[in-house]
């Protein structure tokens, strides 16, 4: 079983097809096959080639009170649009398409629209998000379509009220919403590891696709985590004493609450989150270890932790249905046992790491990860180093650091186990 993929397993429109167009309405679903994709117009060729954005005949401006969106493409795709609020947002999926040479700042010329994310969200599919500065509804969208020309999608919204805009947001059926905690509570519980079988370690690469995390000079944080994340695996798969499974093995978008449940799926034992953030804050550089705390080591890492809240909802995330009281009780409950597990761990990372490269001189924080919350697996976020930081930037780059890191990383994780085993022992005598 492949959980570590198991994403790209999801096929991209699971809702059934009865309810996405029974919700067509209300939720502003607008499918364009109909329009230029009946089965007889597709050519073989069209199913191959992947369609692409043609940068210098799309705009996005505004015209009078109302703002327009044209997005010129070589061939036409499935797309739909609904809106999100809190903060509003208007959200166009598409069947993926290629982006090469599409500037958001140049596209986006809408006073608006004071933000613009693009990229891929799931395997197979594209999205774009539109930050809105008032509430705007879709009064018209269609995709025209020339014999021998590009295809267009042109979008004209217009101004509504706060009501309207709130009563028409949400996702419609069949898109991605993160998973409830009550699904994730479902699950079997954990058997603690006593040593007797591999340790399962899930690797989280930090960010990907539509959201590419943080970004300095040619460094991209969610490809140099995928990069890391990969080497790690194999670097812990020698010991022959795990079993490693990341939740994202391709440049590709996953919320927050989904790298939690697929961790859960494949029965974690340890939850690992790699990061390598830009922060403004003054942290010189080095790698720091973060645990969950309702209460923020300081300033700068409650800003980091809301900072990673925050990209799921750029991405286009539904989280309106998440609050479930009850769960979180459950989950507040089972954290008295899993947070001791989580900080001896982090305080085995900051050892291992400070034996083979270095840590920051203040290694150890701990803030509100989301990303962390999983109730009974113990959960650290590693950021390797910050961005922001030249240093840090070329350490990361740099194949024998990387390689130096992941040691000290699988020594840690070793030390951690058999530890862990041993207290789990205890606790049954
Ligand atoms: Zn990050």
């Amino acid at each position: 079983m492949r959980l570590g993929i198991s994403t790209s397993r999801v096929p991209a429109y699971n809702g059934k097809k009865r309810n996405e167009f029974g919700v067509m309405s209300r939720l502003l679903i607008l499918f364009a096959m109909a329009l230029g994709l009946s089965a007889a117009n597709l050519r073989a060729q069209d199913l191959v080639a992947l369609a692409r954005v043609l940068p210098e005949e799309s705009t996005l401006s505004d015209q009078g009170g109302t703002v327009e969106l044209r997005l010129s493409l070589t061939q036409p795709v499935p797309y739909r649009v609904f809106s999100l609020d809190n903060p509003r947002r208007l959200v166009i999926d598409f069947n993926e398409v290629d982006w090469i040479g599409f500037d958001a700042e140049v596209f986006d010329k809408s006073a608006q629209v004071d933000g613009l994310r693009f990229g891929v969200f799931r395997p197979g599919w594209s999205r774009m998000v539109l930050d809105l500065v008032a509430p705007l509804s879709v009064r018209s969208a269609e995709l025209t379509t020339s014999a021998a020309g590009p295809a267009q999608v042109i979008l004209r919204l217009e101004p509504t009220s706060d009501e309207l805009f709130a009563a028409n947001a949400g996702a419609p059926e069949g898109a991605f919403v993160a998973p409830r905690a009550e699904a994730v509570e479902a699950l079997a519980p954990l058997r603690r590891q006593i040593g007797d079988r591999p340790v399962v370690v899930v690797l989280d690469p930090g960010h990907g696709g539509i959201d590419p995390g943080a970004e300095r000079d040619d460094a991209v944080e969610a490809d140099l985590m995928l990069i890391f994340a990969l080497e790690l695996k194999e670097t812990l798969l020698r010991t022959g004493n795990f079993k490693v499974v990341l939740t994202r093995d391709s440049d590709v978008f996953v919320p927050l609450e989904t790298r939690v449940s697929l961790a859960r799926q494949a029965q974690a034992d340890v939850f690992l989150s790699l990061h390598a953030d830009a922060i403004v804050e003054g942290r010189a550089s080095g790698a720091t270890i973060y645990t969950l705390s309702e209460k923020a080591s300081d300033i700068a890492s409650q800003k980091l932790a809301e900072r990673h809240d925050r990209s799921d909802l750029l991405a286009g995330v539904d989280l309106s249905n998440q609050d479930d009281v009850i769960a979180a009780v459950l989950m507040d409950m089972a954290r008295t046992e899993t947070a001791p597990r989580s900080d001896k761990l982090a305080d085995a990372l900051v050892v291992g790491l400070s034996n083979t490269v270095s840590v920051h001189k203040r290694p150890r924080l701990s803030a509100g990860f989301s990303v962390l919350k999983a109730p009974d697996i113990p959960s650290v976020l590693l950021e390797l180093g910050f961005l922001s930081s030249k240093r840090d930037r070329q350490r990361l780059e740099d194949a024998q650091w990387r390689v130096d890191a992941a040691a000290g990383i699988r020594d840690a994780l070793l030390f951690w186990a058999a530890e862990d085993a041993a207290d789990a022992l205890l606790l049954r005598k």
